[in-house]
């Protein structure tokens, strides 16, 4: 079921690319994995899926031991007293969410002689129930992330509301598009930033039409 699974992801990704006039192959996709045995996860890697996602560290720290040869991916919220673990397994924190959080991170990854990659969390909707800066506070924040010597910026992500339709949180997505594009002009990082993770099971198809680079899904993956 879950190669099933995700060959018929593919074929959406690849449809929704053309649909949007991207570039094939564009999309990284990653397994997020919380609450799935090592077993299943097994199964995701042998159909070629590397990046894997979780949202608790200790989870992650459990499952780390269990599987190699994959990246590691943190998409939930991150807290001060787990950076410095987190920071020793996780390829890419997607979830910082303040300057003092990515301060943290930058201290720990100095201290073990890494550049950590992460992606600055944004609240897109604004609902109060979910992390992430507030995207008039963007410019502000990620000026002092990007001073950071031991912390690589590579973009932005953020999490939709639950919605029935997916054209209902496509607005979501073109704001996170244009902050990055916006963030770009204004040149306030010292490399542009490319990366945009947005996108689960229930809307990574309008997600990668508004500029999606990194798409989320969990349920796709393993139900149904
Ligand atoms: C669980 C989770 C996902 C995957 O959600 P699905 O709806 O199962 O695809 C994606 N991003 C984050 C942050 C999550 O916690």
């Amino acid at each position: 079921m879950i190669k099933e699974n995700i060959a018929s992801i593919n074929k959406r990704i690849a449809v929704s690319l053309a649909r949007a006039g991207r570039d094939p192959a564009c999309v990284m996709l990653v397994a997020v994995t919380k609450a799935r045995p090592a077993e299943q996860i097994r199964q995701v890697i042998e159909a070629g899926i590397t990046d894997i996602g979780e949202n608790r560290l200790q989870e992650a720290l459990v499952k780390y031991g269990k599987l190699e040869g994959v990246k590691w991916h943190m998409v939930g919220h991150l807290q001060a007293n787990k950076v410095k673990e987190a920071v020793k397994i996780f390829d890419l924190i997607h979830s910082v969410d303040s300057l003092r959080l990515a301060s943290a991170i930058d201290k720990h990854a100095y201290a073990i002689n890494k550049t950590q990659d992460i992606l600055v969390q944004v609240n897109t909707s604004g609902e109060p129930s979910k992390s992430g800066i507030k995207p008039d506070e963007a410019v502000e924040v990620i000026q002092g992330i990007s001073r950071l010597r031991n912390i690589n910026l590579k973009g932005l992500m953020t999490i939709a509301p639950v919605a029935d339709n997916p054209e209902e949180v496509r607005p979501y997505f073109r704001e996170l598009k244009g902050l990055l594009d916006k963030l770009n002009r204004q040149a306030v990082t010292r490399q542009p930033l490319h990366a945009l993770s947005m996108g689960m099971t229930d809307d990574f198809e309008a997600a990668i039409e508004e500029g999606s680079t990194i798409i989320r899904l969990g349920r796709a993956i393993f139900e149904g």
